[in-house]
């Protein structure tokens, strides 16, 4: 037996100007061929495959992944695709074929890049190869993802915690299929609708409800696997919206009306998803009207999913409380980066700091203060390498890491690794909306959401939408959708 492995990820938000180009694809780690199979830290679907398809011929393909950002650019694109295009030629032949993707990674020429890399894919391997993807939670699946895949599973957690049994279970299907023990065949019904993030928390009431119903349609022993896609909602393309997929083994009018069953019950509970969410004035409020410390803030409408990364709103506020005790927060400034490097640890600096990549929403914010810490990329510091030039700013007991590109919005070892001791601080600010409880978890003592005007808001009407298709909850008043009149998207079978 021989199984590819290839991993093509990111999480687009179109409303984010900041696009991800050949620079951001490559600040990542860029593999071909047999180095696919050295799992990355973040490549926990490639650990599940491992586990399971470990003894097999592996054929590493291609990884090119990007943190997430703005939509790919078309020059990236097509490089991605000559790439895995090369790749997949030269490992052929193939018996199945394992892809690792996120499933919410939008281009500039083409929303729906892993859709295209599932048809290129498939037009490469043929018909009777298997190929089988895992993507996040919050992929946004389309009729050419579905069409191209044999099997198709996504994470059940959020935070996402089960990435790499969700490998697993994709790779155990796709063995199963390959040993001739089962015959995969998979559904899926999309609903018009999108959510905020903060409210999908799967340990709590709706999602966890949702949860329980694909864990139930997966005691069926005719069922492979029942995933429900909560997409993430800041994108502003066709065929937005969530979806739920079935795979069944060999049974098409199963996979077909569990796939509607489990649509419905998602489509119920659409209001549940939103609630009211406090702004960041009150977040700071009620953070310094409490003895408890340290709080975690999360500054959701700038997070990692959808922001930019240098919204000021909360650099404002902070600025004008002059607090007590330190307050950390994270600033994306390649400009302030480079000029804190140049001046030096202990010199004091007057920057014009932050609110340049998200330039619709934040303005950039004159601070004056003393460089603390520098960070020049180097192998030997804890801080990711893809995070460019990184210095801590301090102003009073304000203290901003400042760095050329994102870092981990919802772990607090961005301070630690930049020098800063969690046990002081009185306010963490994260750019995490959910993964965050999981980060700061054993850190923090409380944690609240705040949000300011940002491009990743949890008031989806907020925006200016162009391009989902119309009318969707929550942007139209009035949206009426039938589970059993739904268009099922199915894939291609090779036993019917
Ligand atoms: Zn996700």
């Amino acid at each position: 037996m021989r199984i590819g492995i290839a991993q093509i990820a990111s999480e687009t938000s179109t409303f984010n100007p900041v696009l991800t180009d050949m620079a951001a694809i490559r600040a990542r780690g860029v593999a071909r061929g047999q180095g696919v199979l050295q799992p990355a830290d973040w490549a926990d679907y490639i650990r599940g495959y491992l586990e399971v398809v470990g003894d097999e011929e592996l054929v590493g393909i291609t990884r090119a992944v990007a943190d997430v950002g703005g939509s790919l650019t078309e020059e990236a694109m097509n490089t991605v695709l000559e790439w895995f295009t090369e790749d997949l030629r030269k490992a052929l032949p193939l018996d199945g074929l394992l892809l690792s993707l996120h499933g919410a990674f939008a281009g500039v020429a083409d929303s729906d890049v892993e859709g295209l890399v599932l048809q290129r894919a498939r037009e490469i391997v043929g018909p009777d190869v298997i190929i089988g993807a895992s993507m996040d939670l919050h992929a946004n699946m389309t009729r050419r993802k579905v069409e191209n895949a044999d099997l198709i599973r996504g994470q059940h957690t959020h935070p996402h915690v089960d990435s790499q049994e969700t490998g697993r279970r994709v790779a155990e299907m796709l063995a199963a299929a390959l040993r001739g023990e089962a015959r995969p065949v998979m559904s899926a019904v999309k609903m018009p609708m999108i959510t905020p993030a903060e409210t999908q928390l799967t340990y709590e009431y709706p999602m966890k409800e949702l949860m329980a119903a694909t864990r139930r349609q997966e005691e069926d022993e005719r069922v492979l696997s029942s995933s429900i896609f909560a997409v993430q909602p800041w994108m502003d393309i066709p065929e937005m919206g969530w979806c739920s997929v079935v795979v069944t083994d060999g049974d098409r009018a199963l996979a077909d009306r569990l796939a509607r069953e489990l649509a419905e019950v998602a489509w119920r509970q659409r209001d549940d998803y939103i609630q009211p969410c406090p702004t960041h004035v009150e977040a700071l409020d009620e953070a310094f009207s409490t003895d408890v410390r340290p709080v975690v803030i999360s500054d959701l409408a700038d997070l990692g999913g959808g922001g930019t990364g240098d919204s000021t709103w909360y650099l404002k506020e902070l600025l004008a409380r002059s607090p007590q005790e330190p307050c950390y927060l994270t600033m994306v400034d390649p400009e302030s980066a480079w000029e804190m490097i140049e001046a030096g640890e202990g010199a004091e600096v007057t920057l014009m700091l932050g609110g340049k990549q998200d330039n619709i929403y934040s303005t950039p914010v004159e601070v004056t203060g003393v460089v603390q810490r520098v960070f020049p990329p180097s192998a030997g510091r804890a801080l990711p390498q893809s995070m460019g030039p990184v210095a801590v700013l301090r102003v009073g007991n304000i203290y901003v890491v400042v760095s050329e590109r994102k870092g981990w919005g919802h772990n607090p070892s961005i301070y630690s690794g930049a020098g800063l001791d969690p046990e002081m601080a009185k306010i963490f600010i994260a750019k995490s909306v959910v993964d965050w409880r999981e980060g700061y978890k054993g850190v923090a003592k409380r944690f609240l959401l705040g949000e300011a005007p940002g491009l990743s808001p949890s008031n989806l009407r907020s925006l200016e939408w162009k391009n989902v298709p119309r009318p969707i909850f929550p942007l139209d008043d009035v949206v009426s959708w039938d589970s059993a009149q739904a268009p099922v998207y199915r894939s291609r079978s090779t036993s019917e």
